[in-house]
């Protein structure tokens, strides 16, 4: 592999996060590897965060961050809501925490969490803005240099529609000064920040072995990122939200229920939906992929009372959309699938 290949990802990813950033680049891993490498650079031992807390994520935020020996502190949103910027910010005030997390697309709830707004509180009390974007970016408007986001993380299985296997992150310049001066080094070869910087060209010194990039994910990423620069960020961000609104139009015009009730807090490329009552929800879902569509269940606690319904890239249109409601409501009114 070329050279050139990790710098074609590195400009579409500049592109993608709308940022600027030398350090642009991409940690060998799923998902989780992005929190994981954001929260090993960012943060020592003994230093806090605050999580913002709208699902799953931002426990997951607060279980690694007590793993790493950071104090946590959490603001959480009351259920299938998000935490209003003015609450986050005052959290700030209270804690003045070295750094804070944000999931903007909450999986396990189909929240899109707003972050406009933060970085004048994060930037008064000296506090890093940390962003997950797995589950939003491309399919939610996300602009890190101008929401002024220190850190941001994502991966290539939703909305680029490329195989799982790399985490695609980016560092401002305010957490690479944070990065620089740590009094320890960061515990982990692999996720620094440095060494991954420079083996992905970002610090313009000749690369050094790092380790071994997983090259295939490489290429794949490169195609998904040319594919959405084709489309234009402002075209997808749309597609989602015009397709995301056709799907709640029908589900709710075939009596089912989305969990997030106030149609802004909704993302725009997965959408909860309750089980109805009386109503197997696993059972549909099995019976759903045995058709070739697969609805997931709910995460956690809630697995066999919520449904989530991807509308990650290709998967935003509105044929798609149409018989994914038509075999939804085909199941339900099948009585083997009732309770
Ligand atoms: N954050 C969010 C919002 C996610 O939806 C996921 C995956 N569902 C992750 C992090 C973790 O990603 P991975 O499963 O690729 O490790």
């Amino acid at each position: 592999m070329t050279f050139q290949v990790m710098h074609d990802v590195r400009d579409g990813l500049k592109y993608l996060f709308q940022t600027t950033n030398d350090f642009t680049m991409c940690a060998s891993g799923t998902g989780h590897s992005g929190m994981e490498c954001a929260f090993l650079n960012l943060l020592e031992r003994g230093e806090s965060l605050l999580c913002v807390t709208t699902g799953l994520w931002g426990r997951r935020a607060e279980s690694l961050g007590q793993r790493l020996g950071l104090q946590t502190f959490v603001v959480e949103a009351p259920q299938g809501e998000v935490v209003s910027v003015e609450e986050i910010s005052k959290a700030i005030e209270q804690h003045k925490p070295t750094a804070m997390f944000v999931c903007i697309g909450e999986s396990s709830t189909g929240i899109v969490q707003p972050i406009q707004g933060l970085s004048e509180a994060c930037k008064k009390h000296n506090t890093l803005l940390i962003a997950d974007t797995v589950a939003s970016i491309g399919a939610e408007p996300f602009k890190m240099d101008e929401w002024g986001v220190d850190c941001v993380y994502s991966a290539t299985q939703k909305v680029l529609n490329a195989p799982p296997g790399l985490a695609p992150i980016s560092f401002s310049k305010r957490a690479m000064d944070k990065i620089r001066n740590r009094k320890t080094k960061v515990a982990s070869f692999y996720f620094d920040a440095l060494e991954l910087g420079n083996y992905w060209g970002c610090d313009g010194q000749i690369t050094r072995y790092h380790h071994t990039a997983p090259i295939s994910s490489v290429y794949a990423i490169r195609s998904a990122l040319s594919i959405i620069a084709n489309e234009s960020l402002e075209h997808s961000w749309e597609r989602h939200k015009t397709n995301v609104k056709l799907l709640h139009s029908l589900l709710e015009e075939n009596g089912f229920e989305c969990f997030v009730q106030k149609p802004e807090n909704r993302l725009a490329c997965l959408t909860v939906v309750k089980v109805p009552q009386g109503v197997d929800g696993k059972k549909v879902t099995a019976s759903l992929l045995g058709k070739g569509l697969e609805i997931a269940n709910g995460l956690g606690e809630s697995a066999a009372k919520l449904w989530r319904i991807g509308t990650f890239g290709g998967n935003s249109d509105e044929q798609k959309i149409r018989n994914v409601v038509k075999m939804l409501k085909d199941e339900v009114q099948n009585p083997t699938n009732k309770l």
